[in-house]
């Protein structure tokens, strides 16, 4: 049975609508971005600061706290310098939290700042962020640093547990999104674990109530995003900080943000974690924490890999003298904006976030145009090569010039004929099956109509 939320998280919604940080709604963040955000955030009276290090390149790491009760929460972001979402969220959750209005709306005791310190390292990872790299300034994952301590950032982390010693740790990430709730074809936009801290993953109280502390969040958000709420695979992970956090006593909590349909910047994620830290803050603070168990967390459906695509064109027909029938799916690397064949096959486990019948189409064989005099390369020039069902071009001697803003292949010397494969860059040209005429372009991922 769903325990129905006892917090006033729906006027915390509002209040995120109303007060979130809107230059913050960017596909990706660095320390500059946030950094008047931060100065703002200084000037709170109900804020302290405190430089807590640096990064490996030398960029400041702080540490914002409200609060000064005994009962003590950590929450860090952007470990991943290329996981953002999250960042934005605490920064907002301090703005919320520290307005008088928005707490009276709140379900928080009145003196609740009397009760608990909450400590925020926003962006871990700011040599990464710089970059837009999972890794630091060093190349190092520092959430495979937790046991080595060999960068700065990490060792900062372990200094800030083993000195706060925190009743409940937030390990913030982003993950891919592509990732499902359940077997659903719903976007896991938001995934919780309490990481183990035992190869034999035991369940001691810390751990439980962190399980009882996300299956409460996620009841939470289960009114806003239903459906698109997963729980991540609990495999111990040796060299990882949240499963060492968790072995220090720490209820420690990983949120993922993660996709939602027609959102690039991950808002909703962003806004779903400010409610979720906020839902977790005031079932701590009010001893609710109970009311949910074990069942309630594990009745949260499980992350599921690969679940979603960019793009899926089904029931295509392929290969030429011998067609059969197959799948394609598309991923688009946003950071690269780079679209690559995914898979290839029986694809009925995996959704698009686009999907396209390809009854009646054909995949037509690559076919290369091979530049042997200057090219102009405009709309219209490359249209018509499209529609004679060239997919790139052999441009040996450097004699292609490119003014169309739609995407080319360009190869600098004749690939061997290869069939259309997982990983290459997504680049062919669909036909009708039986007249072959070409009548759509797949161009870096993206679908074109050759009207
Ligand atoms: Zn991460």
């Amino acid at each position: 049975m769903t325990v129905h939320p006892h917090i006033s998280v729906a006027n915390i919604a509002e209040a995120f609508d109303a007060m979130h940080w809107r230059e913050l709604n960017k596909v990706h963040l660095n320390a500059s971005d946030i950094a008047p955000v931060m100065e703002m955030l200084a000037q709170n009276e109900n804020i302290r600061v405190a430089d807590i290090g640096e990064s490996f390149e030398g960029r400041p790491i702080k540490r914002y706290s409200v609060g000064t009760g005994d009962k003590v929460i950590l929450a860090w972001t952007q470990m991943h310098g290329d996981e953002p979402t999250a960042t934005a969220a605490v920064l907002d959750w301090l703005q919320i939290l520290t307005s008088a209005h928005a707490l009276a709306l709140s379900g928080l005791p009145a003196d609740w700042m009397n009760q608990v310190t909450l400590y925020v390292v926003p962006m871990l990872n700011p040599d990464g962020a710089q970059r837009r790299t999972r890794v630091n300034g060093q190349g190092i994952d520092i959430n495979r640093d937790a046991k080595a301590l060999q960068s700065p950032e990490g060792r900062l982390l372990h200094d800030q547990v083993s000195e706060l010693k925190p009743d409940i740790a937030f390990n913030l990430h982003d993950q891919n999104p592509y990732y499902t709730a359940g077997t659903s074809s719903n976007p896991a936009t938001i995934a919780f674990l309490a990481p183990a801290y035992h190869e034999d993953k035991h369940v001691d109280g810390p751990r439980l109530r962190a399980k009882q502390l996300i299956a409460g969040m996620a009841d939470v958000l289960g009114h806003y995003i239903p459906g698109c709420i997963a729980r991540y695979d609990d495999t111990y992970s040796f060299r990882s900080f949240g499963d060492n956090i968790a072995a220090t006593g720490a209820s420690t909590i990983l949120i993922e943000s993660g996709a939602a349909k027609q959102d690039p910047n991950r808002q909703v994620a962003r806004k779903m974690n400010v409610i979720a830290l906020q839902s977790a803050l005031e079932a701590f603070l009010n001893d609710t924490v109970n009311r949910y168990s074990l069942a309630d967390y594990y009745r949260i459906p499980e992350n599921r890999e690969d679940g979603l695509c960019d793009m899926k064109l089904y029931n295509l027909t392929m290969g030429g003298d011998l067609p059969y029938l197959a799948d394609i799916s598309i991923l688009i690397d946003g950071k690269n904006d780079t679209g690559t064949v995914g898979a290839i096959g029986d694809l009925r486990t995996i959704n698009g976030f686009t999907n396209i019948n390809g009854q009646g189409l054909k995949v037509l064989p690559e076919k290369g145009f091979e530049v042997d005099s200057p090219l102009t390369l405009n709309d219209e020039t490359y249209l018509n090569l499209l529609k004679a069902g060239f997919s790139y071009f052999i441009d040996t001697q450097n004699q292609l010039s490119i003014t169309t803003t739609m995407p080319v292949q360009v190869v600098a010397t004749a690939p061997v004929a290869t069939p259309l494969l997982p990983g290459a860059p997504a680049y062919f040209i669909v036909g009708d099956s039986h007249s072959n005429q070409p009548s759509a372009a797949v161009l870096n991922g993206r679908w074109h109509a050759l009207g």
